[in-house]
């Protein structure tokens, strides 16, 4: 059975130790149940050249400071796949390595969808040397994978600004609100190209995007559409004005 693609809006570390955000990410992983494999393009993995992890264990990165002692020391224990590595490699061009591991886009996500840590996850680097469309057609070589049972998933988030993020909670600014809007509706009508274009896509884009590492793993999902997939939004809030939890299933 085809595996869908999922992007997660991931947030703060702190939605791992739960939470409405959690709970919904939950609900999702049981809906999909498992799948044998799960490639992960995390906003928090960087590269210069294309690379994917390929250990059998793969450790739990603590890429944050100033958490509470439980988060630095929360452990994801999800197995790693180097035959699965060597496969999006072959995709892709990716180099295996045995650097890295699972940063906090992809624990304080998983954690929630499989509890139990018995999905195998792989992550696929951010390639600074590629442009939007470079992204979209790396992407679209990993789709192949989901009728071998593996599914794709993107973390980041939609809407991320930190400088303009209200500690205290608040409500969405406006431009934040119509630009999570403006991407919602790029994928109800399957708009990769809108999406590559993400600058175009609402007024005062570059608030919502003022560097692209939370946005580029949503391409990675967007690319995945097949004609007959449906596609659904979860956890869909901003919180603090400008970081926003939206996520959406593809297929
Ligand atoms: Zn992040």
């Amino acid at each position: 059975m085809s595996q869908p693609a999922v992007f997660f809006g991931h947030g703060s570390p702190i939605n791992a130790l739960g939470g409405p955000h959690a709970d919904a990410w939950g609900r999702l992983g049981r809906e999909i149940g498992k799948p044998k494999g799960v490639v992960m393009i995390s906003a928090h993995w960087e590269t210069e050249g294309l690379r994917v992890t390929a250990q059998a264990d793969p450790e739990t990165i603590h890429d944050f400071r100033g958490f509470p002692a439980e988060l630095h020391a929360y452990r994801y224990p999800a197995p790693g796949s180097p035959a699965l590595a060597e496969r999006v490699a072959a995709l892709t061009g990716a180099t295996p390595v045995k650097e890295w591991g699972l940063d906090h886009g992809t624990w304080s996500v998983l954690a929630h969808v499989w509890p139990e840590a018995d999905v195998p996850v792989v992550q696929l680097s951010l390639d600074r040397g590629l442009d939007a469309a470079g992204h979209v057609e790396t992407a679209r070589r990993l789709t192949v994978l989901r009728d071998e049972g593996v599914a794709i998933a993107g973390s980041g988030d939609f809407v991320h600004n930190l400088r303009t993020w209200k500690r205290d909670g608040g409500d969405a600014y406006p431009w934040a609100a119509s630009f999570n809007e403006a991407v919602k509706a790029a994928l109800l009508r399957d708009d990769v190209e809108a999406l590559t274009n993400w600058i175009d896509l609402a007024e005062e884009a570059q608030l919502s995007v003022p560097t692209d590492e939370h946005f580029l793993p949503l391409l990675y999902v967007a690319a995945q559409r097949r004609r007959d997939d449906a596609v659904e939004f979860f956890n869909d809030v901003i919180e603090g004005g400008s970081i926003s939890m939206t996520g959406v299933r593809i297929g």
